[in-house]
């Protein structure tokens, strides 16, 4: 667990984070979570999940082999700041307009 994943939390400012590491992201029945950065034999991708007991803020960290696969994959676009500050966040599948 990194220091930066085991930090206070944003919301309430506890430092009393519990983590577990390597979560499916896989649902279960529900959606596909890191849909696209999938790995292995049995497609699978995980989260390392931080949870805070004073105020139920959970947090998720894609494992290190899912961010690998973020560059190019199609599923996935990266968030650009074309001026200033000012975040342009695309949906997740949009058609990538600079490609
Ligand atoms: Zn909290």
């Amino acid at each position: 667990m990194s220091a930066e994943k085991a930090s206070a939390c944003p919301h309430c400012g506890s430092t009393t984070p519990y983590w577990q590491p390597k979560v499916p992201a896989n649902g279960l029945g529900g959606p596909f979570l890191l849909y696209g950065l999938e790995t292995g034999f049995l497609p699978t991708a995980t989260f390392d999940v931080v949870v805070c007991a004073d105020c139920g803020l959970t947090r998720f960290f894609a494992g290190a082999k899912e961010r690998a696969k973020l560059p190019k994959a199609k599923k996935w676009s990266r968030v650009e700041q074309p001026s200033g500050n000012r975040l342009v966040v695309r949906t997740v599948g949009e058609e990538k307009r600079n490609a």
